[in-house]
C-alpha cells in the first residue's frame, strides 16, 4: 500500500510566511485501505494549493496541528470547514497541542470553539502519547520550541514509520526519538552557519540525520534566508557530510512511500474550480446560460476521482433549518 503526502507549502518562519514567497500548508497525507486522509499543520497558503491541485477538502478526515505559531495552523477554520461541508455535517478530528486547543500560557487557542463544535472529536495530545488517527498509530514527541507545547511525530504507516520533526532545536535527545524512521521531514528554517534559537539550520540538521540515518530527509518550513541561500544547495550540503539523501521540498511536491520512495510534483492548475458539493442555485444547474459565471471545467487530479455528489437543501438567509451549523460570531 502506497503512502502519499502532498506539501502544500515548503516554506516557515514569520516572513517567508507573511510574503507567502512559498506557500506555508502543511501537509496533505493519504494512507490506509480504504484511503484516509490528513492533513497535518495547514497554515497559510493550504487552501489555495488545494484549490490548486483540485484537491477536494472535503476528503479530508483528520487535522493535526503540532503547535501555536500561524504558519503551523493559520488556514485552519477553513480547513475544518470544508473538512465539515460547510459546517452542515459533523464529520473528522481535530488534533492538537494544548496552546491549540485549550490555549496556554498566552498562546492560543488557535481553533476556535465553534470550530471545534463542528467536528466529531477533539483531541489534546503532549509527548509520549500515542494516537489512532483514522487506524495509523501515531507517536508524539517531544520538541523544544518558543512554544513549549509543540511536538514532532512519528506516523507509523503501511510504508514504514515516516516522521515529522516540527519546529525545534537540535538535541540528541530530541533527534533519538526518530531513529528507525524511514523518511524523516525536517523543518530546516535557516541555512548553514546561520543557527537561530528554537530552530533547526543545516548543520543541526546533519547532525539529525547523523542520529536518525534515515533513507530518505526532506528539508521544508524554509525561511527567507534559507530560500535567499538556496535550499537545494544547502541539501546537498547536508547529504555530503550525513551520507543521507537529502532533498529540499518544493510547494507541490509529492511523496510516493511504497516499495521505493519515489517523488514528483502534484499537477497545477489555473482557473475558477470548486467540488462537487459546492452550493447551487435552486432549481437550475450551475453556469448555463450566463458567460458570466462560465467556468473553466478541468480534469480533477488524483487525488479527486471519487467524492460524494449530493445536493445541498435551499436555505434563505437567516433560515438556519435543522442540522445547521451554530452561528458564529461575526
Ligand atoms: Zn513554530
Amino acid at each position: 500500500m502506497t503512502v502519499r503526502i502532498t506539501f502544500l507549502g515548503t516554506g516557515g518562519g514569520r516572513h517567508t510566511t507573511m510574503y507567502q514567497t512559498r506557500c506555508t500548508g502543511g501537509m496533505l497525507m493519504e494512507h490506509g485501505n480504504p484511503v484516509h486522509r490528513l492533513h497535518i499543520d495547514p497554515g497559510p497558503g493550504a487552501l489555495v494549493q488545494m484549490n490548486r491541485i483540485r484537491y477536494d477538502l472535503g476528503k479530508t478526515e483528520s487535522v493535526i496541528i503540532s503547535h501555536a505559531h500561524p504558519d503551523h495552523y493559520g488556514d485552519s477554520p477553513s480547513v475544518i470547514e470544508g473538512m465539515t461541508r460547510g459546517g452542515w455535517k459533523k464529520r473528522g478530528h481535530v488534533y492538537g497541542s494544548p496552546t491549540v486547543i485549550t490555549g496556554e500560557g498566552g498562546l492560543g487557542p488557535c481553533v476556535s470553539q465553534y470550530h471545534q463544535s463542528l467536528v466529531e472529536g477533539v483531541q489534546v495530545f503532549r509527548p509520549g502519547d500515542v494516537l489512532n488517527v483514522d487506524g495509523m498509530q501515531v507517536d508524539i514527541c517531544k520538541a523544544k520550541h518558543s512554544d513549549p507545547t509543540n511536538v514532532g511525530f512519528r506516523f507509523h504507516t503501511d510504508a514504514g514509520i515516516i516522521s515529522y520533526v516540527s519546529d525545534t532545536e537540535f538535541t540528541e535527545e530530541i533527534a533519538r526519538q526518530y531513529i528507525g524512521s524511514r523518511v524523516l521531514i525536517l523543518p530546516v528554517t535557516t541555512p548553514h552557519g546561520n543557527q537561530i534559537k528554537f530552530h533547526l539550520c543545516t548543520d543541526t540538521a546533519i547532525e539529525f540525520c547523523r542520529i536518525v540515518r534515515p533513507e530518505l530527509c526532506i528539508f521544508i518550513h524554509l525561511g527567507i534566508v534559507m530560500i535567499r541561500q538556496g535550499p537545494a544547495n544547502e541539501a546537498r550540503y547536508c547529504q555530503e557530510r550525513s551520507g543521507v539523501r537529502t532533498v529540499a521540498g518544493e510547494d507541490r511536491m509529492v511523496l510516493e512511500a511504497g516499495e521505493i520512495l519515489r517523488l514528483g510534483q502534484a499537477r497545477a492548475h489555473s482557473g475558477e474550480w470548486y467540488p462537487r458539493w459546492s452550493p447551487r442555485g435552486p432549481g437550475r444547474q450551475p453556469n448555463r446560460g450566463s458567460r458570466a459565471t462560465v467556468v473553466k471545467q478541468e480534469k480533477p487530479a488524483a487525488a479527486d476521482t471519487e467524492g460524494p455528489h449530493r445536493r445541498r437543501r435551499h436555505h434563505r438567509p437567516g433560515d438556519q433549518g435543522p442540522g445547521a451549523p451554530p452561528q458564529m460570531p461575526t
